[in-house]
């Protein structure tokens, strides 16, 4: 397999190479490269001893050996100078954060004793609607975009809140701050609280006015920000809002992310609201919120007809265990999910998850899925597959796999610097332990400390440049 890659990427070098593309570099870095080609175990890669050549556009330009750096910096028109050594510490690519709620992030870590619906009303709304106010939304969103870039998450895809004014300038900070991300002005018009609540008319006056902003600010491949339609959840919203909005997702070509399928008595509740649908899927089918460029969190209840039409659509699940844990709401089977075909992606879903950290979803993903295995055979995801989920998977998810998710020429060097041996880390290597070991502790044990730099498109964002 790996014999293959390789094959393919000098193949790939020599087109590139001819066209031209290869005279100036951000950097070029030599280390150990971690990534995954696809969600498949056996696509997951780590290559000892690689170079990886950033182009001055920020995209990766060429991935070769190291004991092939005089012959790749001839071909490539580089000096050998120019090369940074790693050493031991791996270059793996940015997480992807499918699915958080950056208002939310204020209250993470509490609030653990309420089921969803629960949730919802006595910690969720009461915080949600203090976004009124911009310096409270200022303060907030800086810390939150700050936090999860530290801890390695190159693109957010965030709910933000009902306020047009606030969410513009969620989109202002993360423009800033050099995030990839999706944001959308949250949409509820029934079945919230007088305080924290639109009119019909004024939800999608916003939305469409936010849309329009976002798209303002740069063409498209170039902007960070991507507008993101996001009906809160069926309950939250009418039929007249869910149709005005897959209008405008369809007018403007714009995704869309909501929930489903996450709690029992939620599950109950859109049966109750929406008798002329067969199920909570059918809902956003019926309002034309399912396609290929929608994002749904949870499904933990979605029946295999359900999974069938996501797989159909083209629509991805964004799986957020830890929430899914904290609010006792349920186990996704994702091995299900990706037997039927469909796109699945991690999320942390902050609040409803204690953690901003996409390693703590990566391994709650893990412990969800052993939850299968319990007493019987069962093929459970494993460290490889959780971090592809991560990273390829949640490309996939928000339409992205052209541009990010791993080292192949031509994508966006959205990436970390991983040093597993930082002083004061935590975690201990050993001598006697090799390159995967170490990366898997990383995975199973890591966390900011072991997190020297996060670049997207090239640009270091957070941590230390040592390239
Ligand atoms: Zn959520």
């Amino acid at each position: 397999m790996i014999r293959q890659l390789r094959q393919a990427l000098c193949l790939l070098f020599l087109v590139r190479f001819l066209a031209g593309d290869f005279s100036v570099y951000n950097a070029i870095m030599k280390g150990t490269l971690v990534h995954c080609l696809s969600l498949h175990k056996d696509d997951f890669q780590l290559w000892n001893d690689a170079i990886v050549g950033v182009s001055e556009k920020g995209t990766i330009s060429f991935v070769g050996n190291g004991c092939d750096v005089k012959t790749l910096s001839e071909v490539y028109g580089f000096s050998v100078d120019q090369v940074t050594n790693l050493g031991r510490k791996f270059l793996i690519p940015g997480l992807i954060d499918t699915h958080l709620h950056a208002p939310q992030y204020a209250f993470t870590g509490t609030g653990t004793d309420l089921p969803l619906l629960e949730w919802l009303n006595r910690y969720t709304f009461p915080i949600e609607s203090k976004y009124a106010d911009l310096q409270i939304a200022e303060h907030a969103y800086t810390k939150a975009v700050k936090r999860v870039l530290s801890l390695g998450t190159t693109t957010g895809c965030y709910y933000a809140t009902i306020h047009l004014p606030a969410t513009k300038l969620l989109v202002q900070i993360i423009n800033q701050l050099g995030q990839r991300a999706y944001v959308g002005k949250v949409n509820m018009d029934r079945n919230s609280p007088e305080t924290y609540v639109e009119s019909t008319e004024n939800s999608l006056k916003d939305t469409e006015e936010f849309i329009q902003y976002c798209l303002a600010s740069g063409e498209e491949g170039k902007r960070l920000v991507t507008p993101i339609i996001t009906p809160r959840f069926v309950p939250s919203c009418t039929t007249e809002l869910m149709t005005g909005l897959g209008r405008l997702a369809a007018q403007y070509n714009v995704p869309i992310q909501s929930h489903i399928s996450e709690n029992c008595d939620e599950v109950k509740w859109v049966k109750d609201l929406h008798p002329e649908c067969e199920s909570y899927t059918d809902v956003y089918e019926k309002h034309n919120l399912l396609n290929e460029k929608s994002v749904m969190a949870h499904g933990v209840y979605l029946k295999d007809e359900e999974l069938q039409k996501f797989a159909d659509a083209g629509a991805g699940i964004s799986h957020c265990p830890t929430s899914n844990f904290q609010l006792a709401s349920g186990v996704f089977n994702v091995r299900n999910a990706l037997d039927k075909g469909v796109k699945v992606g991690l999320g942390t879903d902050v609040a409803g998850g204690y953690s901003s950290s996409m390693w703590e979803s990566i391994r709650q993903a893990m412990n969800a899925s052993n939850t299968f295995r319990f007493g019987r055979e069962f093929n459970s995801v494993g460290y490889r597959e959780a971090f592809a989920l991560a990273t390829v998977g949640g490309a996939e998810v928000l339409g992205l796999g052209e541009r990010v998710g791993n080292f192949w020429p031509g994508k966006e060097f959205d990436a970390l610097i991983v040093d597993p041996f930082v002083e004061g880390g935590p975690f201990d290597v050993f001598e006697w332990e090799n390159e995967e070991q170490i990366f898997e502790k990383m995975v199973m044990m890591g966390d900011d400390r072991n997190i020297e730099s996060v670049f997207v498109g090239g640009k270091l964002v957070a941590g230390t440049s040592k390239v």
